[in-house]
């Protein structure tokens, strides 16, 4: 089955399980507990932290789009993370990408940290320093390709290689992508996370996160580790996720289609100094992207000439919004410096080329010409 199909119809047994109306949604099962027929029965279900129909309905339905033996569903991408956490011991370490989300970064600094693990930030993009940081100590490297703000691309089968026979996991942050366009799993990634927040609800309406695991073995212990720390997708978040699944393959079709034409139009412009966008062949990682992924996704970052520039655009656009957040159907901007990523510390953020001239869009999926006109009206100035 094509992903564009399994968006919609993957899990259909799951929805014939639980019932036999012939009902083409995913009902929404808003129950909190289940009864059992019998002393030592059960349907199947019992309590909805540990188990509910409508949340399994679209974790199988993330399983099948990421081809991972089991998926999990979170109340948000960073409760996913939080959770993921919980697989380590105090004294383990991770090695993450140094261009990191920056709720990622926070959690590791200020929570992990304190619970003993040490994460190493390097530049995941670059091989050698990635071998060289691997230790006897370490359990796990956590990659986000491309990376939020700065589009830098991991070699996901490279670092897989560099692992191989250790007993190292391998995470993949694909929240980027989505399942559209990338597979980590099928590329060596153990685990995939998704802030379903993101591209996978698409609306900009629900919060939701999700983890993958390849195989059953570490599907279980996840599995175990969210019904015990118990951040669950509630069953209605559930539900609209599984529905703005059913149209992943269009908007991410559109939105790339979008992006690619919107950072042509940026690398014109007089005021904007440079634009990464993983989609442009003079992108650094263009062959690379091109190797792993079917698609380049909609998210592009760029560097105005002043801090000025920056201020006025997102004071300006009327179309777009100035708000954090992506993947949305609705176009949007952000200010990597004041909103996603204000808790980095600062020569960390400034050492990656996040600083006050530096935008990020959320490409969605409106007609382009609006988006580029309102984008071009809020640089020329003028309110
Ligand atoms: C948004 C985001 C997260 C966190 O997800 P929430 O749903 O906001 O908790 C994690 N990773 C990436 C790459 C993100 O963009």
């Amino acid at each position: 089955m094509k992903q564009e199909t399994a968006c919609i119809h993957a899990a259909r047994n799951k929805i014939n399980q639980m019932h036999s109306t012939g009902a083409v949604a995913a009902p929404i099962f808003q129950s909190a507990t289940f009864a059992h027929p019998s002393v030592g029965e059960s349907t199947g279900y019992d309590y909805s932290r540990s188990g509910n129909p409508t949340r399994e309905h679209v974790e199988s339905l993330i399983a099948a789009l990421e081809g991972g033996a089991g998926g999990l569903a979170f109340s948000s991408g960073m409760a996913a993370v939080s959770t993921l956490t919980e697989l380590f011991s105090p004294g383990d370490e991770i090695i993450s990408t140094d261009d990191l989300y920056g709720g990622t970064v926070r959690l590791f600094d200020h929570v992990s940290a304190k619970n003993g693990l040490i994460v190493h930030y390097t530049d995941t993009s670059g091989l050698s320093v990635l071998k060289s940081t691997i230790s006897d100590k370490t359990k796990a490297i956590f990659i986000e390709s491309p990376t939020n703000p700065m589009m830098k691309v991991t070699d996901i089968v490279a670092v897989k290689e560099i692992i191989a026979g250790r007993n190292i996991l391998l995470i993949v942050d694909n929240t980027f992508m989505s399942p559209y366009f990338c597979n980590p799993i099928k590329l060596g990634a153990d685990i995939v996370v998704h802030s379903g927040t993101k591209y996978l609800s698409g609306h900009n309406d629900t919060l939701s996160g999700f983890l993958v695991a390849a195989d059953s073995k570490i599907y279980e212990k996840l599995r175990f580790l969210q019904k015990t720390t118990g951040a669950v997708l509630s069953p209605f978040d559930s539900f609209l996720v599984t529905r703005g699944l059913k149209t992943l393959a269009v908007r991410m079709e559109k939105a790339q289609k979008n992006a690619l034409e919107i950072a042509e139009w940026l690398k014109i412009q007089p005021k904007i100094t440079s634009v990464h966008y993983v989609g442009s062949p003079e992108h650094p990682a263009y062959a690379l992207s091109k190797r792993q992924a079917s698609g380049f996704g909609s998210m592009i970052s760029f560097t105005t000439d002043s801090a000025e520039t920056a201020r006025n655009i997102l004071n300006r656009v009327k179309l777009i919004l100035y708000a954090e957040s992506l993947g949305g159907v609705e176009t949007l901007i952000t200010y990597p410096v004041m909103q996603t990523h204000a808790d980095v510390p600062e020569e960390r953020r400034i050492a990656q080329g996040i600083n006050e001239k530096l935008l990020r869009l959320s490409v969605g999926i409106e007609a382009v010409e609006d988006i580029i006109a309102d984008l071009a009206k809020a640089m020329q100035g003028g309110l």
